[in-house]
Order: C-alpha cells, then structure tokens, then sequence
C-alpha cells in the first residue's frame, strides 16, 4: 500500500495531526492553486504535483465528499447538510458556507510543506478572501495552474472516470484503467463513480464553472500567476508539460 499524506487535519477541519509530515518544508513554501472545468483530468495532474514537489493537496470537494459520510450516520451539522444539498445537484455551495470551511482549515494552509488547492477558490469573492488571508500572514501563492481541454473531450473524460473512496486516486475506464477492473491500485477498496459525474450533474457543474470560475482566469492572469497547460494527452504528458510550464515560474519552483 502507498503511504500517501491522508490529510486529516484538511479532511476534518479539527486539530488532528496528519498521518505524515510533509515531505519537504521551506522557507517559501510552494503554494498552488488548480484551475480547470470538471473533467479536465486536474484531479490526476494533482496527486502527481502533490508527490512531485511535495506539496498536500487540498481539494474542498474531497471535505464535502468526506461530510456526505457524517450526514449518512447523523452527524453532519445543518450547515454542512444544506451545503451538501447544493454539491449533489451539482451546484456550487453558497461563498459563506465554503468560507467557513477554509476559515476552519486556515492551518493546513500555513503548512511549511505548502499546498495545492484543488476546487478553491471557485468565485472571484473566494478568490478575493483567499488573497486577503494569504496577504495578512505575509503569504504568497507560488502560481495559478489553468488547465484547458476542448468540451467534447471533457465529457468523454467525465463518463469513464471511476474514484477510490478510501484514498481519493483517480482512474479511467480506458485511458488510465487500475489493474485490476474496479479496484484501487494503491489501497484495494472497490472503485465508485461520483454521484456528480452523472450527465444531469455534469451539465449543471459545466454551467457553474463558465459562469462562476472561467472569471477567476482574468483575476490571475492580471496578477501575473496564471500558468495555462493544455489538458489533451495522457497524464503524464500532460504532468511533463506542467513540469515545463513551472520551471519557467522560477527556480524556486523545484521538487
Ligand atoms: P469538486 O470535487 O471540486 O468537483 O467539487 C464537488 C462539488 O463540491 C462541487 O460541484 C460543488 O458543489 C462543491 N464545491 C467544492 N468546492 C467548492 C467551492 N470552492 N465553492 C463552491 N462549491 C464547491
């Protein structure tokens, strides 16, 4: 089995300590942030950033995925049950309900070993916040990773993708299969497709990114962060590309 960070601490928003430390810590530690329409094949280029430069991956949607659990026991809080409501129709959460979650994790975000956000920030409002944290504790983001694929291919992607509800890998059917047909290569529990990748959802998560998140492009792109990686090949063509793209941010930009 992969020993793989299991991000605690993120995952629960508690003061629990992750099962591993990070990798590397520094003085400026990477910070990412991940931007690309559902289906992009960002969740891949993520665990691959993650165990490259040794950075956690921070993915809000895996916080609430995690939550779905506690509200199937009881335990969820009302705000996390209505918050909930809005992801399985495939709608973004309300800004106030997602900033409190970040608020609650501001921890994993100081990390020495540096972060990669993955579905955060989604709005210019978050994108905003996230800038007037990060600026108050003298923070900087490292760079914006824009990933970009044509539509028809977004679908074809979305369709096969199966994921490990244990530790969060990513597969698909035919363009990245597990080796064994419906089971995780790294921990062995049974393969599942999120609810969210059925059609309707994928059609209204779609709808959301172009209205809510392709303005964040512009918001990085005037910052000077915006790092745009053309999605089309296999993942690790894609994730030499990204590779690539980063050493031209700078030389810190290293594993
Ligand atoms: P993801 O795994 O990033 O595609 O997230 C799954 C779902 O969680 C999204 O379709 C939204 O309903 C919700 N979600 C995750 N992150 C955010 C966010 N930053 N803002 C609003 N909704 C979010």
């Amino acid at each position: 089995m992969k020993t793989k960070n299991d991000r605690a601490s993120w995952i629960t928003g508690g003061r629990v300590p992750c099962s591993i430390l990070p990798k590397v810590t520094r003085a400026n530690p990477l910070r990412f942030v991940l931007l690309g329409a559902p289906g992009v094949g960002k969740g891949t280029q993520a665990e691959r950033i993650s165990e490259y430069y040794g950075v956690c991956h921070l993915s809000t949607g895996d916080v609430f995925r995690a939550a779905k659990d506690l509200q199937e026991k009881g335990t969820a809080s009302p705000t996390m049950t209505r918050a909930l409501n809005y992801m399985l129709r495939g709608d973004l959460v309300p800004d106030e309900i997602v900033l409190e979650l970040i608020h609650e994790r501001m921890r994993c975000l100081m990390c020495g070993g540096g972060f990669m956000l993955d579905g955060f920030p989604r709005t210019v409002a978050q994108a905003e916040a996230l800038s007037e944290f990060l600026e108050e504790k003298e923070c900087a983001l490292t760079a914006v990773l824009n990933y970009e694929l044509p539509i028809d291919q977004v679908v074809a992607r979305l369709s096969g993708r199966r994921t490990c509800p244990g530790c969060k890998a990513v597969f698909h059917v035919t363009a990245q299969p597990p080796k064994v047909e419906g089971v995780c290569d790294h921990c062995g529990e049974s393969l599942y497709q999120r609810e969210d990748d059925v059609p309707e959802s994928v059609r209204v998560r779609m709808d959301a990114y172009e209205a809510n998140t392709r303005p964040l492009i512009e918001y990085y792109s005037k910052r000077d962060l915006l790092v745009t990686v053309e999605a089309d090949g296999s993942p690790a063509e894609i994730f030499n590309r990204t590779k690539a793209k980063l050493k031209n941010v700078g030389p810190e930009v290293s594993p």
